[in-house]
């Protein structure tokens, strides 16, 4: 499934250029430097394929990636969560990011990912609503699961899995990583190679 290079295949910032569907398509989304282009970086083995976008100011995008011979397309959504972001910017990201949601019936499943020493935040929960509303599964990655020690993850993992349970849409099973230590990675690869099949 991971055989091939990842490539770049496009961004969009408006549902009208949103590529043809040939592929499902999973999604990663999380608050801004959740570690997501790290995350991304390291399930498709390419440094650099990903890219932060730090300045809020910037154009928001779903950018897509794509790997020949593999079912299934990479979506990264853009980051939330600005501590500065104005409202129009927020908006914007809530009308794109929720039409995406809404009209791609290929998007099997968006992966949510949570720092592990901030656990789930309020613009988090904000998403999550946002995702149960558009009934799109989504099942959450915590991220730099090497910043924190194993008794307090294994707390946290129970305490995010007791918050799944009351929402709609959440997947209860919570994936822990770490990028820089390359851990939970092949578990997120196997769970992308099955959900590329449904
Ligand atoms: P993004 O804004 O969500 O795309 O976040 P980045 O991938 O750019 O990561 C944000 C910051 O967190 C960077 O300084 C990364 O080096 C750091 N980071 C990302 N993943 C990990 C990880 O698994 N462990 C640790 N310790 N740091 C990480």
């Amino acid at each position: 499934l991971f055989a091939a290079p990842w490539e770049f295949q496009t961004s969009v910032t408006d549902m009208a250029k949103l590529p043809p569907i040939n592929a499902n398509e999973i999604a990663f989304a999380g608050r801004s430097n959740v570690g997501k282009s790290s995350l991304i970086n390291a399930l498709t083995g390419r440094k650099g394929l990903a890219r932060t976008s730090s300045t809020p100011g910037r154009t928001q995008m779903l950018n897509f990636f794509v790997s020949d011979g593999t079912p299934v397309s990479i979506v990264d959504m853009p980051g939330y969560g600005y501590a500065q972001a104005p409202k129009d910017l927020v908006d914007a990201w809530t009308e794109l990011v929720f039409s995406y949601l809404r009209g791609r019936p290929s998007l099997r499943r968006v992966f949510l990912l949570i720092d592990s020493r901030h656990g789930i935040k309020k613009n988090d929960l904000e998403t999550m609503a946002l995702l149960d509303k558009a009934a799109v599964v989504y099942q959450v990655v915590l991220t730099k699961s090497d910043k924190i020690k194993p008794p307090a993850l294994k707390k946290l993992i129970a305490e995010t899995k007791a918050q799944l349970l009351k929402r709609v849409a959440a997947y209860p099973e919570i994936i822990a990583t770490s990028s820089e230590k390359n851990l939970g990675v092949d578990e997120l690869k196997a769970e992308i190679a099955r959900i590329s099949t449904l």
